[in-house]
C-alpha cells in the first residue's frame, strides 16, 4: 500500500484507539507512526525504544487485529520498533519474495521458449559473464515471470552467498519514493550496491516514471560495470516501450533480447501433463488433448482451464477429468480451433440465410426485431459449436462483452419458451454438420 494511504488509514485508526481506549492507555499510541504496509506486514515506529518495545510487546496482537478494519488489508504481522531499525525490518521482509515453485524442472521447453530457456539457464549457471544483461519479452502469461524466478532460485541454491534483488517497476517505483520521502536515497543506493543479480519484472511499467527510471539508469550502470548480472522481463521488445529514455533502451539492447512467444500444441500439451502429473489430478488423455487443442492463448488460461476442469468433476463427483467434463468446463476458455471447418462466419452466413436476412445486417447496429433474432441465434451457435469465448464471440460480432452476454442469455431463454426458436436451432446445427 502505498504510504500516504497508509498513513491515512493509520490516522483513522488511532482515532478510534483513542475513543476506544481511553485517554490513559491511548499515551502509547499517541506517538506511533506508520512506517509501511505492504507484503503483509504493518510496520510501525515510535521515536522511543522503550515505548517502542512495550507497545511491541503488549499489544502486537491487538493492533493486529483492528489494523485489518482500518487498513482494509490482510496483515500477517505488526512490527512495532525505531525508525532505526524499521529500514533493516522492511528491508528484510522485501528481500528474496519470488515463488519458490518455479524452477527449471518444471518448465517445459518448446520452439516458443527455447531461446529464452536456454538464455536464462546459462544466466543461472554463470551469471554476470556472457549474457547481461538478459532481456526475455513476450505477452502475458507466457511463463517470463517462471522463467526468471528460475534464475533466481537457481542461483540462491547453488550461490547461497550471492545477495539477490528480486524487483518489479513496482516494487523498484515504492522503494525510490520512499527512499525520497524518508530521506533514505543513500541508503537505497548502498543497498544496491551490494547486489550481485538484480531482476525487474514487468520493466514496461517503468515508462513515464521519469524519476524512477534514472534511479535504475544510476543502479543499473553501477551493477553493469562491475560486472553484476540484469535479468529483465517486458512485454514488448525494447524499440516498442514507448516513454523509455533512449540510453535506457540502448542499455536493454546491448546484452541478450529473447523472446517468448505462444506455445504450441504438442508443448501446451507437455505442460498440462506435467501439471497433473505434479498435482495428482486424474485426466483422460482425450479431455488433455481437448484442452490443449482448444486453449491456445497462453499458459495462464492453459492453467485456468485445467482448474475449470478440476472444479466440474468435483462438482460431477467424477475422480477422473474425461473427455465431457473437459468439454464443458473449458467453454469459456476454448478459442476456434484452426483450420476448423466451421467458423463464425459460416454460422452467421447460415443463420442468415435461414432468416432471410443479409450476414452484413446481423453484424450491425440494427436492433429490429428481424436481426436481432438471428444475431443472437448466430451468436448462441457460434458458442455452441465453434467453443468461442465471450471475448472472442464480442471481436467477431462487433458487440461488446455485455451484449454477448446478454444475446446469450436471450438465446438460452428462447430455446426454452419458443418452439420456433429451438426447431430453427436444431435445423441450423443439422445443416452446419
Ligand atoms: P508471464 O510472467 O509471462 O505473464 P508467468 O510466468 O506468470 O507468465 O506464467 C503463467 C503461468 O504459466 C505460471 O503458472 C507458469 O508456471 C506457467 N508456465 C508458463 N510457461 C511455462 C512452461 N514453459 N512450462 C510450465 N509452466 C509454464
Ligand atoms: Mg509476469
Amino acid at each position: 500500500m502505498d504510504i500516504n494511504r497508509a498513513k491515512h488509514c493509520w490516522e483513522s485508526m488511532q482515532k478510534a484507539l483513542r475513543e476506544q481506549m481511553g485517554e490513559a492507555k491511548y499515551y502509547w499510541f499517541k506517538n506511533l507512526s506508520v512506517y509501511s504496509a505492504e507484503k503483509s506486514l504493518l510496520l510501525l515506529t515510535h521515536p522511543d525504544q522503550f515505548t517502542a518495545q512495550h507497545v511491541n510487546k503488549i499489544y502486537k496482537d491487538s493492533l493486529l487485529y483492528a489494523a485489518t478494519a482500518y487498513f482494509g488489508m490482510e496483515f500477517d504481522e505488526v512490527i512495532v520498533t525505531t525508525p532505526a531499525e524499521a529500514v533493516a525490518i522492511l528491508e528484510k521482509s522485501r528481500s528474496n519474495t519470488f515463488n519458490p515453485r518455479y524452477t527449471f524442472e518444471n518448465f517445459i521447453v518448446g520452439a516458443s521458449n527455447r531461446l529464452a530457456y536456454a538464455a536464462a539457464l546459462a544466466v543461472a549457471e554463470s551469471p554476470g559473464k556472457e549474457y547481461n544483461p538478459l532481456f526475455i519479452y513476450g505477452g502475458a502469461g507466457l511463463g517470463k515471470t517462471h522463467l526468471i524466478t528460475a534464475i533466481a532460485n537457481y542461483i540462491s541454491v547453488n550461490s547461497p552467498d550471492s545477495v539477490i534483488e528480486f524487483s518489479n517497476s513496482e516494487k523498484f517505483t515504492t522503494e525510490v519514493v520512499e527512499a525520497i520521502q524518508h530521506r533514505t536515497m543513500s541508503e537505497f543506493k548502498s543497498r544496491m550496491k551490494r547486489v550481485d543479480v538484480l531482476f525487474v519484472d514487468d520493466v514496461q511499467f517503468l515508462a513515464n516514471r521519469v524519476q524512477t527510471q534514472v534511479e535504475f539508469f544510476n543502479t543499473f550502470n553501477e551493477l553493469y560495470l562491475n560486472e553484476k548480472q540484469i535479468v529483465i522481463t517486458s512485454d514488448r521488445p525494447p524499440d516498442e516501450i514507448s516513454a523509455l529514455e533512449e540510453r535506457m533502451r540502448s542499455r536493454f539492447k546491448s546484452g541478450v533480447v529473447a523472446d517468448i512467444s505462444s506455445p504450441d500444441f504438442e508443448t501446451r500439451l507437455a505442460i498440462l501433463s506435467l501439471k497433473c502429473q505434479n498435482e495428482g489430478i486424474q485426466c483422460e488423455m482425450e479431455a488433455l488433448n481437448l484442452i490443449a487443442e482448444r486453449v491456445d492463448s497462453n499458459i495462464r488460461e492453459l492453467e485456468g482451464a485445467l482448474s475449470n476442469c478440476q472444479l466440474l468433476a468435483k462438482v460431477e463427483k467424477s475422480p477422473v477429468i474425461t473427455y465431457s467434463i473437459a468439454r464443458d468446463a473449458i467453454k469459456d476458455f476454448a478459442h476456434e480451433p484452426t483450420g476448423a471447418p466451421i467458423s463464425a462466419r459460416r454460422i452467421i452466413d447460415e443463420v442468415a440465410a435461414y432468416f432471410g436476412v443479409r450476414s452484413s445486417d446481423i453484424l450491425s447496429g440494427k436492433r429490429s426485431r428481424e436481426v436481432t433474432v438471428p444475431r443472437q441465434m448466430a451468436i448462441y451457435l457460434s458458442r455452441e459449436i465453434c467453443y468461442l469465448s465471450t471475448t472472442r464471440l464480442g471481436e467477431e460480432f462487433g458487440r461488446d462483452h455485455t451484449t454477448v452476454m446478454h444475446s446469450l442469455k436471450k438465446a438460452e431463454e428462447m430455446l426454452k419458451d419458443s418452439r420456433d426458436f429451438s426447431q430453427a436451432a436444431q435445423e441450423l446445427k443439422q445443416r452446419l454438420k
